[in-house]
C-alpha cells in the first residue's frame, strides 16, 4: 500500500504547529526522540523531519510528496511546487529596516545602498519591479546585525513583533510582502497518493471549520423563537427542544467564530438566557 511523505520543520517555529495540525486530523505520531523518519500508525503518511529551507527542493524532487513551511521559503526557493493551502499559522511580514536615526523619504532612499538579507530572490524581485537598484548581501543569519557591524546599510528580514529591530536600533520603514505556513505538494502525485492527500484535506477543512465556528446553547420565550432563529440560521437551521416550562424553548446552533459577541447582545435583547458557547472539535458540512 502506498504511503504520503510529508516533510515538516525538525526543530525551528514551525515544528510544533505543523505536528499539531497533523494531530488535530487525528494521525497519530510516535516520534519521542525526533528521528529523521516517524511512520503514522494510523493513517499512510510517512512524515521526514527536515531544514525549512531543504523542503522546496525535496517536495519538487519528490522525495517528500508534501511539506509543510513558511510561504516566504516556498517563494525563495522558487521550486516547481504547488501551494495548496494556507495554513493560518507562523504569520510574519517580510520588512526593509533601516538604522533608526536615518531620515527614511519613501522606496528610492534604497537606490544604491548595500541591504543584507537571507532571502536575496525576494527582494531582487522586489527592488526590479521597483526600477530600483541595490545591492545585496547575502547572509544566512544574524541579518539584524548587519548595519551595526558595517556590512550594509539596511536589511530585510522577517518580523513578527518588530521587537527584534528595535533591541538592534532599527527601524521598519517598508513591507514587501506578507507570509504564513502553507501546505505545499508535489504538482505529479500518483493517483494513490492524491487520494492519500485528498483525504487529508478533508480532515484539515473539519479542523478549521471547527475552529472557525462555535456550538451554541441557550433557553428563549417561544413568543422570541422565530426572530432568534433568523440571527442563527446555524448548519441547516436550529434545533428546537421543548422545555419543562412550556413557554420557554432550548434553542441550539452553529454560530462563526467571529460574530458571537456581536449575536450575544441582540440574543439578551430578545429575551433569551442560559447562552452557552461550546467549542467545536470538527466540523462537516
Ligand atoms: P531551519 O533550521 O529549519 O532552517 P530557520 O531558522 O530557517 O529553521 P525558523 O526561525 O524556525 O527557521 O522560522 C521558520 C519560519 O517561521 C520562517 O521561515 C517564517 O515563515 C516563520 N516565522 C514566523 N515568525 C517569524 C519570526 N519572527 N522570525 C522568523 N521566522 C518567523
Ligand atoms: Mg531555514
Amino acid at each position: 500500500m502506498s504511503t504520503l511523505k510529508i516533510a515538516v520543520q525538525k526543530s525551528g517555529r514551525l515544528s510544533e504547529k505543523s505536528l499539531q495540525l497533523l494531530e488535530e486530523c487525528g494521525i497519530k505520531i510516535s516520534n519521542g526522540e525526533r528521528k529523521l523518519k516517524a511512520v503514522a500508525q494510523n493513517f499512510p503518511i510517512e512524515i521526514l523531519f527536515l531544514r525549512d529551507d531543504d523542503i522546496p527542493q525535496y517536495v519538487e524532487q519528490g522525495v517528500a510528496d508534501i511539506g509543510i513551511l513558511g510561504e516566504n521559503e516556498v517563494w525563495e526557493k522558487d521550486k516547481e511546487v504547488k501551494i495548496i493551502q494556507q495554513l493560518g499559522f507562523a504569520g510574519c511580514r517580510m520588512s526593509l529596516a533601516i538604522p533608526k536615526d536615518e531620515i527614511y523619504t519613501d522606496l528610492n532612499y534604497f537606490e544604491g545602498k548595500r541591504i543584507a538579507t537571507s532571502y536575496p530572490k525576494i527582494l531582487i524581485d522586489f527592488f526590479a519591479k521597483n526600477n530600483i537598484s541595490v545591492f545585496i548581501e547575502e547572509i544566512s543569519g544574524s541579518v539584524e546585525i548587519a548595519t551595526s557591524i558595517g556590512l550594509a546599510d539596511a536589511v530585510f528580514d522577517i518580523v513578527s513583533t518588530g521587537s527584534t529591530l528595535l533591541m538592534n536600533g532599527l527601524k521598519e520603514v517598508a513591507t514587501v510582502t506578507k507570509s504564513e505556513a502553507v501546505l505545499i505538494s508535489n504538482p505529479n502525485l500518483t493517483p494513490e497518493n492524491q487520494a492519500i492527500l485528498d483525504k487529508l484535506l478533508f480532515r484539515m477543512q473539519a479542523v478549521r471549520e471547527g475552529k472557525q465556528n462555535k456550538y451554541i446553547l441557550l433557553n428563549a420565550p417561544n413568543s422570541a423563537i422565530e426572530k432568534i432563529c433568523s440571527l442563527l440560521p446555524g448548519m441547516k437551521s436550529p434545533t428546537i427542544l421543548p422545555l419543562v416550562n412550556k413557554d420557554w424553548s432550548s434553542l441550539h446552533s452553529v454560530i462563526k467564530e467571529d460574530d458571537y459577541w456581536e449575536i450575544i447582545e441582540q440574543l439578551k435583547n430578545l429575551g433569551a438566557e442560559g447562552i452557552l458557547i461550546i467549542p467545536i472539535e470538527k466540523m462537516i458540512r
